[in-house]
């Protein structure tokens, strides 16, 4: 039987901190020992103080857990941080000085040079950065590992199967992002429904600059970022949970249609226990992919690519989507404990 691992989640009333509860019921590895909010929640039995958003009940392994400040320690093994970035920063920090393993969602420390940011099917071996970045910080035997903006996990897996092959010259990206991406209660409803809104605060330079790192080569205890330009425009719109990308690529090699499909579709997955069969699935049908027809697809960690196409001013054009808050954000941090398990780091 697999070890087992106690873990704690930081903003576990949130979007985020409630998909990591569903996902972590009946998980091999893991078993949630602690949950932590703001004051507002703090002190309250987990089931009075979250607005429970999902399908089904509050899973009755949580229900009583008493919701603490977020403040370390706290009993488990492992943090998974949903943490609004204004508080992430400071509170990731005192939990790795601590000695926590701590794998985050928030933008806080993505872009730090001895964090990695990590996609595991993609760059694995910027873990690599996790001792360096223990003896720098003077963290002992804690460490950050982040994963990517939710709406950059939508299109970074094409594009690294595209740059493998091909090298990625340039990239436009307008993305279709969903409402749940905004936590909750988020959008008001007289902003979003009948309407598309053209602005999401902070969102396209992250979308701009997070897949080069990630797309990066680590050599010399340092990631040389992947040299493309990204130039992003980000909209949310009327759905609620998926992220859809529309792409336009320019590649440094002549590549067929038939050469990009297949790099796609071969791009392999992994055999960790929320692995997707196919990390990304490329569909014909021309109507494809829709959020709400294909954002579940391999238990909401497949992307799902459609649309793709030469382009008459770029070599090639498609749309990708993924689960904003599973491959986006939960499933993918708990994807990244996995990996780290498997690793032999934690
Ligand atoms: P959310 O629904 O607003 O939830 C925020 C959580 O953080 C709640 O548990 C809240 O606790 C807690 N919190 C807020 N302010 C706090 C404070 N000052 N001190 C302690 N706890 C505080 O947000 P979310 O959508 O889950 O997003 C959480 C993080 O994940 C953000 O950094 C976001 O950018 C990132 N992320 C989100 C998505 C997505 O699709 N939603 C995807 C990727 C990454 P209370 O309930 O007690 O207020």
């Amino acid at each position: 039987m697999a070890k087992r691992y106690s873990v704690g989640i930081l903003g576990a009333t949130g979007t985020v901190g409630q998909r990591f509860i569903q996902l972590l019921q009946g998980h091999p590895q893991f078993e949630i020992t602690a949950l932590a909010a703001s004051d507002r929640s703090a002190g309250k039995p987990f089931a009075e103080a979250c607005v429970w958003k999902l399908a089904g009940e509050i899973p009755e392994n949580v229900r009583d857990i008493v919701v603490t400040p977020i403040e370390p320690p706290l009993d488990c093994d492992i943090i998974f941080s949903s943490l609004p970035s204004n508080v992430a920063r400071e509170t990731e920090e005192n939990f790795a000085r601590a000695g926590f393993p701590v794998i985050s969602n928030s933008s806080s420390f993505r872009m730090d040079e001895d964090v990695p940011l990590l996609i595991p099917e993609i760059n694995t071996d910027h873990l690599g950065l996790i001792e360096i970045q223990q003896k720098k910080r003077g963290f002992g035997k804690g460490f950050i590992v982040t994963n990517p903006n939710c709406a950059v996990a939508s299109f970074a897996p094409p594009l690294a199967a595209l740059h493998r092959k091909f090298g990625v010259e340039s990239a436009i990206v307008t993305t279709l992002q969903a409402i749940s991406g905004a936590g909750y209660p988020g959008v008001s409803a007289m902003d979003i429904t009948d309407n598309v809104l053209p602005y999401i605060a902070g969102e396209e330079p992250k979308v701009e600059i997070e897949a080069q790192k990630i797309l990066g080569k680590f050599a010399d205890g340092v990631i040389e970022k992947a040299d493309f330009a990204v130039s992003a425009q980000c909209f949310r719109v009327d759905v609620l949970d998926g992220h859809t990308a529309s792409v336009r690529v320019d590649l440094r090699q002549t590549a067929t249609m038939e050469d990009v499909i297949a790099a796609m579709r071969e791009f392999p997955s992994l055999s960790l226990h929320s692995s997707p069969e196919s990390f990304m699935e490329v569909m014909e049908e021309p109507s494809r992919p829709q959020p709400r027809i294909d954002r579940d697809r391999g238990k909401g960690m497949t992307i799902t690519v459609g649309r793709v196409f030469p382009d008459n001013v770029f070599d090639y054009r498609f749309v990708s989507l993924s689960h904003n808050t599973v491959r986006g954000a939960a499933g993918s941090a708990i994807l990244n404990a996995e990996l780290l398990i498997d690793r032999g780091i934690i």
